[in-house]
């Protein structure tokens, strides 16, 4: 299947990029709505789904609530605040290689690290 860039597609794209705070679907969905507002939760899902399969964002399964988005398809690694579920990135390389011991016989295609924590504002509050 061909992959188009709609301007629906280009909106919740743009709208991702613009968004540091990795939101969920729910999210996306309420500022797109500004923008079209007749456009359905579905919609919003199923783009971010089409996004995702074409390595335009990148889907987290972080947070145990919901999944949440990044715009940065790139590898790169996350902290979730345990306190509000805030994900922020984390550029850092880090020596993740598995030795072909402990790799149980797979052939090793990546790594993601999630850090776990609690953000500068939630840590004023606590
Ligand atoms: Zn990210
Ligand atoms: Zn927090």
């Amino acid at each position: 299947m061909q992959f188009r860039l709609t301007p629906q597609r280009m909106l919740i794209l743009k709208l991702l990029k613009k968004d540091t705070t990795h939101p969920s679907a729910e999210d996306v969905y309420k500022v797109a709505k500004k923008n079209f507002p007749n456009i359905s939760f579905k919609t919003v899902y199923n783009t971010l789904q089409v996004l995702q399969d074409n390595r335009l964002i990148q889907e987290l399964i972080i947070d145990r609530r919901k999944k949440r988005y990044c715009p940065d398809p790139k590898p790169h690694h996350h902290i979730i605040c345990t306190e509000c579920n805030k994900v922020v990135d984390v550029h850092l390389k880090f020596n993740t290689r598995l030795n072909e011991k402990r790799a149980e016989g797979f052939k090793i295609t990546g790594s993601k690290v999630t850090f776990y924590g609690v953000c500068p504002e939630c840590n004023m509050t606590v």
